[in-house]
């Protein structure tokens, strides 16, 4: 049973930033306003998050790594909502499967923290001998995740990732992604032992400040405001699009939908062509997009790593945002 959890959880945990992006999902879901990340060898050796949410009760902290433990699913449709990012409940639990999780974490009514440890989704003590319930200790509102040599356990998966400075760029990329999408939540993101973040974000950033620091100076006064309500197919577009004067050799292609870090090649490609008419050859764009959509809409025949999306209407769908896109640029060009 051991074997087939790992290898399940590998599916889901394929690298340290899917560990990243659902540890930092939890606590954006908890409610926090600050997040702070540190990372040794791209994540394999430790993954730490701290956040200042709510926090786990006590009583919850012997199940919240068990699958299918999640407290986000209250009514019904809340439950038509949340499956369509698929499974949940299932990304402690995963973590737990392929690495050592430790949780510190304190409630706004509990009088101290309490410190745990996890392993194949149980708690464990944290030495031989000792008990493995939770211990009080000190700590502030909220929690401490911190995840150790991720894939100790898998030595094929643990091999293929010897690139660490690579994985450290994809927790990055995850970071930034979410910090320009949570503007007025300030992140940062730093390796073990450094003094320096690479990611720092401030709790009084607008996005347009978040998109300038992260990606450039000079981005900001080239960018273009995308707001948009597309009424017949129920859909919210939001956003920042590069114009014509902007261009860097590799294309930053940021998409959220519902709130959630996804891809998609399909808009990806279309948003490209658009382009392509714009700005000179051998040249990117920008492109920061939000959606908002009915969940009904969105396929939930996703990938694995829950990334990849399709939607129901892809093609109206895409050729609406393609339009909104083009309005925008056409306009600011003439
Ligand atoms: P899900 O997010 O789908 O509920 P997870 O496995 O990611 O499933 O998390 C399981 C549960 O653990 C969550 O529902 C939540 O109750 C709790 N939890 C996880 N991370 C945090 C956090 N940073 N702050 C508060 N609660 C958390
Ligand atoms: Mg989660």
């Amino acid at each position: 049973e051991a074997v087939i959890n790992r290898i399940a959880a590998g599916e889901i945990i394929r690298r340290p930033s899917n560990a990243l992006k659902e540890l930092l999902e939890n606590s954006l879901d908890a409610g926090a306003t600050n997040i702070q990340i540190l990372v040794k060898d791209g994540g394999l050796k430790l993954l730490q998050i701290q956040d200042n949410g709510h926090g786990i009760r006590k009583e919850d902290m012997a199940i919240v790594c068990e699958r299918f433990t999640t407290s986000k699913i209250e009514t019904f449709e809340d439950l038509s909502r949340i499956s369509t990012y698929g499974f949940r409940g299932e990304a402690l639990a995963s973590i737990t499967h392929v690495a050592h999780v430790t949780i510190t974490t304190k409630t706004a009514d509990s009088s101290c923290a309490y410190r745990a440890h996890y392993a194949d989704s149980k708690l464990v003590p944290p030495k031989p001998g000792v008990s493995a319930e939770p211990k009080p200790c000190a700590g502030n509102i909220g929690s401490l995740i911190t995840v150790e040599d991720l894939f100790y356990n898998a030595p094929t998966r643990r091999e293929a990732l010897k690139n660490t400075s690579e994985e450290y760029k994809r927790i990055l990329d995850v970071v930034n992604r979410y910090a320009i999408y949570n503007a007025g939540i300030s992140f940062t993101c730093k390796k073990q032992g450094s003094n320096i973040a690479d990611v720092s974000t401030l709790a009084n950033a607008s996005t347009l400040d978040n998109i300038r620091q992260i990606y450039g100076s000079s981005t900001a006064s080239e960018l273009l405001e995308l707001k948009k309500d597309v009424e017949s197919l129920d859909l919210k577009v939001k956003g920042y699009v590069s114009n014509a004067n902007y261009n860097v050799k590799k294309m930053a292609f940021l998409l959220f939908i519902n709130h959630r870090a996804v891809e998609s090649l399909a808009l990806k490609k279309t948003i490209e062509s658009i382009y392509a008419n714009f700005l000179p050859k051998g040249t990117h764009p920008f492109i920061y997009i939000s959606l908002e959509m009915k969940p009904q809409n969105i396929d939930v025949n996703v990938h694995t790593t829950k990334r990849e999306v399709h939607f129901l209407y892809e093609d109206e769908i895409i050729a609406a945002i393609g339009d909104v896109i083009h309005e925008r640029l056409a306009g600011a060009d003439t």
